[in-house]
């Protein structure tokens, strides 16, 4: 017999059924045994007579919740069930798994130990009903993502997570052993994705790990995370990639409100707002006389920067003005970007690059790349970094390269931003932190 999912038993009344799923509840009473059984799309109450089969009925007593369970029995209407109106009338019971006792923490209960607690038993954790839709919406969003590209004429591209040279900038790079040599692993796609436009792919995107050595224990930072990285050619400005960055989020937010969007009202308390285009922008200068207005002081060290204050000062200033979540950051100063990014022509201190803050936290960073070059060498060399490192990069750029740009987004910061989760642990299927490599 087929295993019917939980969530469509109603299209059943009258058959009979098997579920498979665990014992989220036991109540074992005289005459009656009630199972309240979950799977990953519903949850529903299970009915045993006793007398029916006291060495069943037995059985069922010594039964530890989130045991794995395979039921079979029939699908009757019951009104007064109040988990979905129907309930099943067990048949048989195999007890795939039985869970040990006590559970390390109860996943369903009132309260819930602290995350890192509940990282070590991250398994149950994500039985959850908000883990679980966290990473359903992740598998729509990918999937809208992807929908959003193959339209728009993208070609995906997996590049590779080892490199052979400290190419980005030193301080966040993971370093290894690669047989007799070092090797390191990449902090972002970046070189790679420019490779694809020098190579004429024009339009590219990947989803895929990025690698942070970066030893802060934020709410917001990962030492593995999954990026969404997409670069275009032929483009005037970083306006060009901020058009399609905000089409991209807005098909995305429709496609989750869609397939998710009742669900997430219910178990988020959220309602998932599509937003409008095009987000509002600021420049860098007319953001700190925002901050400036509103009273938010940055610290002296965050000249021609923003804070996590700073981000979440100027997001409410904005949805209180534009009744908008997101809003664009543009022309950051130079001392505060990498070497790639473009310059001005107008003001070579300014480039031409943003981040996207939404909800108050930064997901994107993006920019027009430097294509030209000599002007990139001249750029590199200004910021300290060493040509011998990324001569192999810079080739890219010697016999023809379109002007282009892109930009990195965050995976599981968009979650946090999209179901108003406050931290990013609960956001990724496993974290990768300074203190935790395992499960
Ligand atoms: P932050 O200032 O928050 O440390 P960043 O400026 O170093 O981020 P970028 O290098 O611009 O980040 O990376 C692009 C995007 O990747 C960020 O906007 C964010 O969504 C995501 N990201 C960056 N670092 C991390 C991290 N350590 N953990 C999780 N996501 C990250």
């Amino acid at each position: 017999m087929e295993t019917t999912p939980i969530g469509s038993l109603r299209q059943h009344i009258g058959e009979q059924v098997k579920i498979q799923g665990w014992l989220q509840v036991l109540r074992d009473q005289k005459k009656m045994q009630f199972l309240v059984v979950r799977d990953r799309t519903g949850m529903v109450q299970v009915a045993f007579w006793r007398q029916s089969d006291p060495s069943l009925a037995e059985q069922i007593s010594k039964l530890t919740t989130e045991s794995a369970l395979t039921i079979t029995g029939k699908v009757v209407d019951n009104p007064i069930v109040k988990l979905g109106g129907l309930e099943i009338q067990l048949e048989t019971l195999k007890v795939e798994s039985l869970a040990q006792s006590p559970l390390p923490f109860e996943p369903f209960g009132d309260t819930l130990p602290s995350t890192d607690f509940r990282s070590d038993w991250r398994y149950l954790d994500l039985r959850r009903t908000e883990s679980l839709l966290i990473f359903k919406v992740q598998t729509t969003l990918e999937m809208a993502m992807r929908e959003f590209w193959v339209k728009n004429d993208f070609m995906e591209i997996h590049s590779p997570k080892i490199m052979g040279s400290a190419s980005e900038g030193g301080a966040e790079l993971f370093e290894m052993t690669y047989f007799d040599r070092k090797a390191y692993l990449a902090q972002s796609p970046q070189f790679y994705k420019q490779m694809a436009m020098a190579a004429g792919f024009e339009k590219v995107f990947e989803i895929g790990p990025v690698f942070r050595a970066d030893p802060s224990f934020t709410a917001r930072h990962m030492t593995e995370f999954t990026g969404i990285d997409m670069e275009i050619s032929w483009i005037d400005s970083h306006d060009d990639v901020m058009r399609v960055l905000e089409n991209l989020l807005q098909y995305t937010y429709q496609r989750v409100k869609e397939v998710h969007g009742d669900q997430i009202k219910e178990v988020f308390h959220k309602e998932l707002i599509v937003p409008e285009v095009p987000f509002p922008r600021v420049t860098m200068a007319e953001a700190h006389e925002i901050l400036k207005e509103v009273g938010y002081q940055l610290p002296p060290e965050k000249k021609g920067d923003l804070d996590p204050g700073g981000e979440r000062a100027l997001a409410k200033y904005i949805k209180d003005k534009y009744n908008h979540e997101f809003v664009y950051v543009i022309d950051w100063p130079i001392t505060v970007r990498p070497f790639y990014h473009m310059r001005h022509e107008d003001n070579p201190h300014l480039t031409k690059s943003f981040d996207l803050i939404a909800s108050g936290l930064e997901i994107v960073t993006g920019a027009q790349r430097e294509h030209r070059y000599d002007v990139l060498l001249r750029q590199a060399k200004e910021k300290g970094v060493s040509q011998e490192s990324i001569q192999f990069y810079l080739d890219f750029f010697k016999y023809g390269c379109p002007p282009h740009g892109g930009f990195g987004m965050g995976l599981s910061r968009l979650l946090m931003v999209m179901l108003d989760v406050p931290n990013i642990r609960e956001c990724v299927f496993l974290f990768r932190g300074p203190n935790r490599l395992h499960p």
